[in-house]
Parts: structure tokens; sequence; C-alpha cells
């Protein structure tokens, strides 16, 4: 259960960032797992430049297998590490038709077995994609919600772990975008802005 002082940050997240997404585009659930794969150490604006093209000519597996691995680490260049990802990408694409009739997979041990997509991957498609319940922990995640004193997490399974045992599952998805929101805007890796943050009175990190 909950504390008195996480709920209270809980629902003031909530009410700050309640509409609030994911800003990686995609028009079909292949779109969103390999923005998803290429978000890994790239920032989401900088994965949407790359994939406003890619998409364009390439929105499934069956036609992103017509590109070698050579040619799509080309196209995915802007992004981190992306002749691993390139080598990710076409090895999933293969599985996705070869396993799962071209399809994303629903649950997260399917997704979790492809090759490049990890824990965090699997729960935001399954989230985004499936409206199934599930919390992705990424690098603000884990800042923002170690910050608030929401966890004391080492590992992003940890974070996960202690956080949905705070939410009604139907809000971890959504929990997700608050602390992604909350970690770009104001409680940001590098000089958070406390003196702005509109949780500075409940936060045991506020710096003022
Ligand atoms: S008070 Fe500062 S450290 Fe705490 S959540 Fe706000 S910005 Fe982050």
């Amino acid at each position: 259960m909950t504390n008195g002082n996480n709920r209270k940050i809980l629902e003031i997240l909530e009410y700050h960032y309640k509409d609030t997404t994911t800003a990686l585009e995609y028009n079909n659930n292949f779109e969103l797992l390999v923005a998803t794969m290429l978000s890994v150490q790239t920032t989401d604006m900088q994965v949407n430049r790359i994939t406003k093209g890619l998409f364009a000519n390439y929105p499934t597996p069956q036609k992103m297998l017509s590109l070698t691995e050579a040619k799509l680490a080309e196209e995915i260049k802007g992004c981190g590490l992306y002749r691993n990802k390139a080598k990710n990408i076409i090895a999933t694409v293969k599985i996705l038709i070869k396993e799962h009739g071209g399809e994303v997979p629903a649950n997260r041990e399917a997704l979790m077995s492809l090759p490049g997509v990890g824990r965090k991957t699997a729960n935001v498609v399954l989230a985004n994609a499936f409206g199934i319940p599930a919390l992705g922990v990424d690098t603000h995640v884990f800042r923002v919600a170690n910050r608030l004193g929401l966890v004391k997490a080492k590992t992003p399974y940890q974070v996960e772990e202690q956080l949905i045992k705070q939410l009604p599952r139907e809000k971890w998805g959504e929990a997700h975008h608050w602390l992604i929101w909350h970690g770009r805007k104001v409680c940001r890796a590098q000089k958070p802005l406390c003196s702005d943050c509109a949780l500075k009175d409940l936060c045991p990190s506020y710096v003022g």
C-alpha cells in the first residue's frame, strides 16, 4: 500500500500530466515496436525525425524485410547504437513473420523473446498498443520515481515492482507517461527545476 505522501505525489502527477501520451509517432503496432526499439539511448524527437521517412516506405514487417541490415542501418544512422539496432530489427521482423503471422504479439514473454526487446520496450508496447496494464521504466521514470521517494530502487525492475503496488492496474500505463513528462519538463537529469516544481513541498530531493 502507498503511504500518504506518495499518494499525494501520484495525485498531483496525474492532475498535471493526465492526458499525456508517448511522444513517439507511429501508425500501427509494428511501427510502435520499431520506434520504441530505436528510442533506447536516443530522444523521441530524434526517433521521430528518422521514422518519418522510414515508416512511409516500410510500415510493415514484410516491407521492412525488403531492406538489408546495412541499408536499414543507413536509414537509422541518426540513432545511438544504430548498427546493433538495425541487426535486431531485421531479426525481429523475421520472427514476427515466421512465428506471429506478421503481427506484434500481445504478451510480454513473446515480446521479450524478440532480439533487442527488453522489459521496458515490451511494457511500452503492451500498454500503448494493446491497453494491457504495464509500466515501462525508462531513464526518466527511474530518476523521477527515486528522487520523489516513490521508490527506493537500484534497478528498473525494482522501480516497476514498487510503483505498480501503489497504483491501480488501469493506471500503470498512464503513470509511465506522468513520470516521463515530469522528468522531461521539470525534474530534468541535470539541474532539475525544483523551485518551479508542483511537488516541491512533498519531494525529499528538493534543492532550494
Ligand atoms: S522538487 Fe526537484 S527533485 Fe523533486 S521532483 Fe521536483 S524537480 Fe524533481
